[in-house]
């Protein structure tokens, strides 16, 4: 639907389209003023993440820096709810970092800096990212008071997507990465400006490098869609089994599925298994990247049996 309404409308009418299917959406499934999970604080020893719910199923994260209270924001696609947190926080907040420039990740970037009372630096990788002040590329690295960030250049569901890995000088403490619509809970983002050759490079050899023990924050509430994908493909995956317990329980009380980490992920996500067994049977062949094209086909097109 925005592809055809991008090459007939100009570009201010696409963007209030996109903006009102989206706030629409949350308000049909959510009820106005409504969020789809309750605001969580994940704590570390040298930083917090403030996990907010945007829209009917987006996750913004608020990063912050434990030592020195500088603060950065992961794809605020609601200022409003932004400002709040910063403030209720008492952070300093200095960064945007943009994963891609879809309009429920990018399109509140504008109103938040036009808003901020000071100037905000707004990182990402693709030139169609609003109020972007800075562009950056693979193992482009950068701080947040004592947070190291490096740039993963994560090319598939867009061309200028990017993840965040957030690292600590004490090796010990736990690093994260945030993902947006490259890997999700049990799954990955559509293809819509990739294949399954670069999707294989994202998810196996950048993302499937970080340490196991490595927290993943995505874009997006799709656990138990992704899941029960997951149990299709593998049935007899019991790590996929007790994950879906564990998520349901937490959404009925309300609260994220996210983080999992990349170790999880790798005994979970059907889409960072394409070199096990079982995911290639089920493709119906033993090579990883002809596996991630099938099972990404495949799940485009599935519909979860009703109970
Ligand atoms: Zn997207």
């Amino acid at each position: 639907m925005f592809r055809l309404a991008s090459n007939l409308l100009p570009e201010r009418a696409v963007q209030f389209l996109t903006a009102s299917y989206f706030r629409a959406n949350a308000w049909y499934s959510l009820g106005a003023g409504k969020f789809h999970s309750t605001q969580v604080i994940v704590e570390h020893p040298n930083m917090k993440i403030k996990i907010l719910p945007a829209l009917s199923d987006n996750y913004m994260y608020l990063l912050m820096d434990e030592t020195t209270k500088e603060a950065a924001i992961v794809d605020p696609v609601e200022p409003k709810t932004v400002l709040a947190a910063v403030e209720e926080a008492g952070v300093n907040l200095t960064t945007v970092l943009t994963t891609h420039h879809h309009w429920d990740h990018a399109g509140g970037n504008k109103a938040l800096v036009e808003t901020f009372d000071k100037p905000l630096r707004v990182l990402g990788g693709d030139d169609r990212i609003e109020a972007l002040t800075q562009k950056v590329s693979h193992g482009d690295k950068f701080t947040v008071g004592s947070l190291n960030i490096e740039c993963l250049f994560t090319p598939c569901h867009t061309q200028g997507h990017i993840c965040y890995n957030v690292t600590v000088e004490d090796a010990s403490q736990k690093p994260v990465v945030f993902t947006g619509d490259t890997l999700f809970l049990g799954g990955c983002g559509k293809f819509f400006e990739g294949n399954a050759t670069e999707m294989y490079k994202a998810l196996i050899e950048i993302l499937g490098s970080l340490p196991d023990h490595t927290e993943v924050y995505c874009g997006h509430e799709y656990a138990l869609q992704n899941l029960a994908f997951g149990a299709h493909v593998e049935p007899d995956n019991e790590t996929i089994k007790q994950k879906i317990a564990w998520v349901k329980e937490r959404r009925d009380n309300g609260l994220p599925s996210v983080p999992s980490t990349i170790g999880e992920e790798k005994q979970l996500n059907p889409f960072m298994r394409v070199n096990e067994s079982p995911v290639q049977k089920h493709a119906g062949t033993s090579e990883g990247i002809e596996t991630m094209a099938a099972v990404r086909r495949e799940k485009d097109n599935w519909k979860a049996p009703k109970n």
